[in-house]
């Protein structure tokens, strides 16, 4: 299916790793020209590398950047304004969840991850709104969690941060609205750099990776039996950003294996 996304300039923050290096890959497939960030040089290197061994160079734009600091993400939409000039998707994916219950979650804990899943929001929409302003379709989507909805006890904090960054995008939409879309995407379990990272420090070191995520998919009772890809959510991610999906704002599409209880 033609997304209608040739030529098109897409945003994708966290762009090496995961589900934003599998989303700016599926974009510049679609004819998309892409700007991927996230803070640490050589894996922004080693994606970079691995996104132009199908892309032309000058369809991509890697550069370093923290979302939180807002200084770095003002430069980042003028190097975007440089470049091409344009922007007319923002797709807010940079971030990663704390595992801690309320026990152990300390005020310093709090503030980091209240101010990761806010700022890391605010920051590139104040930066590019002006430019998604110009766009004749443009759009917003936030790569959020099931947890928003359906909180964890072991997760409180991120759990907490979710929910009002799911509320403030609600907002946005229909502060935006009719000139950007707005939306996202709830995620259950996903088999992506942090789960990556999660294995690498497993208790069995006997098991192997295979065990390991059937283990998870089994104990945290995922109906698809199995965890996502960053492939699957990369594709629902694109269509909610691209013209196929022109009438659908404030929205969002839980991409879990059937995993969320509510209604
Ligand atoms: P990865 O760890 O594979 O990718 C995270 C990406 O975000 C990396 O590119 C990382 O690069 C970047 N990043 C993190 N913090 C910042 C920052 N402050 N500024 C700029 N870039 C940053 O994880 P996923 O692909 O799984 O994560 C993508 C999103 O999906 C995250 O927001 C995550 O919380 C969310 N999510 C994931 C779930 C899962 O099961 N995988 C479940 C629910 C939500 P670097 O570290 O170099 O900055």
């Amino acid at each position: 299916m033609d997304l209608g996304l040739k030529d098109w300039v897409a945003i994708v923050t966290g762009g090496s790793s995961g589900i934003g290096l599998a989303t700016a890959r599926q974009l510049l497939a679609e004819g998309a020209l892409v700007a991927i960030c996230c803070r640490d040089e050589k894996r922004l290197a080693a994606a970079k590398s691995s996104l132009l061994e199908s892309a032309a160079e000058k369809r991509l734009l890697a550069m370093q950047c923290d979302v939180l600091d807002k200084a770095a993400v003002d430069r980042l939409a003028a190097t975007v304004e440089q470049w091409v000039g344009r922007c007319d998707i923002l797709i807010n994916n940079a971030g990663q969840a704390r595992m801690s219950t309320f026990a152990d979650t300390s005020d310093t804990a709090w503030r980091e991850e209240l101010e990761l899943k806010f700022f890391s929001q605010i920051n590139p929409i104040r930066a590019f709104k002006p430019l998604l302003d110009k766009s004749d379709a443009a759009a917003i989507l936030s790569v959020n969690s099931l947890l928003a909805y359906q909180p964890e006890p072991y997760m409180v904090a991120t759990a907490a941060a979710r929910a009002g960054a799911q509320s403030l995008l609600k907002s946005l939409a229909r502060e935006f609205a009719p000139r950007i879309r707005v939306n996202s995407v709830m995620l259950g379990l996903i088999d992506s750099g942090q789960w990556e990272r999660r294995f690498l420090v497993r208790d069995d070191k006997t098991q192997t990776r295979e065990q390991w995520f059937a283990e998870v998919a089994r104990t945290r009772h995922i109906p698809m039996q199995r965890l996502g890809t960053p492939d699957e959510v990369a594709r629902a991610v694109i269509f909610l950003c691209s013209p196929a999906a022109g009438f659908i704002t404030g929205a969002q599409l839980e991409i879990s294996g059937g995993t969320s209880r509510h209604m």
